[in-house]
């Protein structure tokens, strides 16, 4: 089957054909560890990871390096102000970030990359292109990319140089700036009172990375000096991913990434996601409301990867209760496994092999669940080899449900249906939280009800 994805290098649907034959090299940009991922964040991790899905369905083997940016002027600021060292910092929103990708059945890349581990080899890149004679460094000690050194600078963004705005030119030491003002950015940054203990003592003198610079660094130290794929939200586009082109092509000679691949922006009512427009959840905000975290990867999978998805709280319901049916219907096809329905297997295979035609694919669960020409126990072997991409965590359900209530909990159940066809509320609800504190949770269906283990 061959796979097609969009390309934003070359903006046009291309096929995917790899570097090495039958593997694919695949780098995503991680997050920075300063906080909890907002749910927008795990946007772009929920597609990386189903596009290695995609890969692995298709037989690929997949080399996969994701990093942690545990070394940046946001990680610096907030670690001074909790008042913490920068390593403890960001090791507690490392490990919260591995606990929110498990629940969101996100497959470990081979490894998780921290920048601080990667110092050696940055330097070893900037010192590269300060004898090529691409990099420069400024009175203050710190060494800038100097962007009219590089012809292509501007060609995964669109970016004409001599085109913005006319204050558009000098240095900027920060990470992050915006399209229209394109400037020589920084490679290492000299030491400043700011950066408090924060420093490395190198041949560069003392200092610390930009940003740009770690990205290049740990995928060709884990990949190789060219990637078949490297992913990022549309917002990585620029400055992220241009600088990594232009710092990783001028040391190498040789183009660094075959086919760049991004995700839409998710908005929160219609509205970039900031903590000053109080509209930024995190993993944590959808299990307090009780939904499971698969129905928000679910969510994600009904739109295109590419397209701009609007989060609001009524579609995440609807997707759990979706999520819900799909689960209730599953167990009901019973317990013998059958065949792959080879039909249906091929045109999944051939929906999200078409650039991850999501939506498409589950139309086709939907489809399949409801098609009577085909038997239960093929249905369920069918549903469990799309799941392999879907990643919706079918082969876990059988265990959680198949918990046998005891006779005293069935009995409260029982007593609080009477209790609410009474419309006793006050005891209805005493007795849901005698349940609950009993390890065992009630819910209220058409006509009755459902008891689970919480
Ligand atoms: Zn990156």
């Amino acid at each position: 089957m061959s796979l097609k994805f969009y390309n934003t290098l070359t903006k046009e649907k291309e096929e995917f054909v790899p570097i090495h034959e039958g593997e694919v090299r695949m780098y995503n940009c991680g997050p920075t560890v300063y906080n909890y991922p907002h749910i927008g964040n795990y946007r772009a991790y929920i597609f990386a990871d189903t596009l290695k899905r995609v890969f692995l369905y298709n037989g690929y083997k997949v080399k996969h390096i994701m990093n942690i940016t545990d070394i940046d002027d946001k990680t610096i600021r907030d670690s001074q102000q909790a008042g913490k060292s920068l390593k403890e910092f960001t090791e507690f929103y490392t490990e919260e970030f591995y606990k929110d990708e498990k629940m969101l059945n996100i497959l470990s890349p081979d490894k998780f990359t921290k920048a601080t581990d990667y110092i050696d080899e940055m330097v070893e890149i900037i010192k590269k292109l300060l004898t090529n004679g691409i990099a420069y460094k400024s009175p203050d000690g710190s060494v800038y990319f100097d962007i009219k050194k590089f012809k292509n600078y501007g060609k995964l963004s669109n970016l004409v140089l001599g085109e913005q705005k006319e204050n558009a030119s000098g240095r900027i030491k920060k990470d992050e700036y915006e399209k229209d003002n394109p400037q020589d950015f920084a490679l290492w940054k000299a030491w400043d009172k700011e950066d408090g203990d924060v420093f490395w003592e190198t041949s560069l003198g003392k200092g610390r990375p930009g940003w740009h610079i770690e990205c290049s660094a740990m995928s060709i130290k884990n990949l190789g000096e060219q990637l078949d794929i490297h992913t990022g939200g549309v917002d990585n586009i620029f400055p992220h991913h241009e600088n990594e082109i232009a710092q990783s092509e001028s040391a190498t000679g040789k183009q660094f990434v075959k086919y760049w691949m991004h995700n839409e922006w998710m908005l929160v009512d219609q509205k970039k996601m900031s903590k000053s427009l109080n509209n930024s959840y995190i993993l944590k905000d959808v299990i307090d409301r009780n939904i499971n975290p698969i129905s928000f990867r679910f969510w994600l999978l009904m739109a295109n990867y590419r397209t701009r998805v609007n989060f609001v709280w009524e579609a995440l319901e609807g997707a759990e209760t979706a999520l819900k049916r799909l689960y209730k219907l599953y167990i009901e096809l019973g317990d013998e496994m059958g065949k792959i329905a080879k039909k249906y297997q091929q045109k999944f295979k051939e929906y999200v092999s078409d650039d991850l035609d999501t939506p498409r694919a589950l139309s086709l669960l939907w489809d399949l669940v409801k098609d009577e020409n085909v038997s239960n126990a093929d249905k369920k072997a069918t549903i469990l080899d799309f799941d392999k991409v879907l990643g919706l965590g079918f082969d876990k359900i059988k265990m959680a449900e198949k918990v046998e209530i005891p006779e005293d909990i069935k009995k409260l159940g029982d007593e609080r249906e009477s209790a609410r066809k009474n419309k006793d509320w006050k005891k209805s609800d005493e007795l849901r939280d005698k349940i609950f504190s009993l390890g065992y949770k009630i819910e209220d269906k058409d006509g009755g009800y459902e008891i689970g283990k919480i």
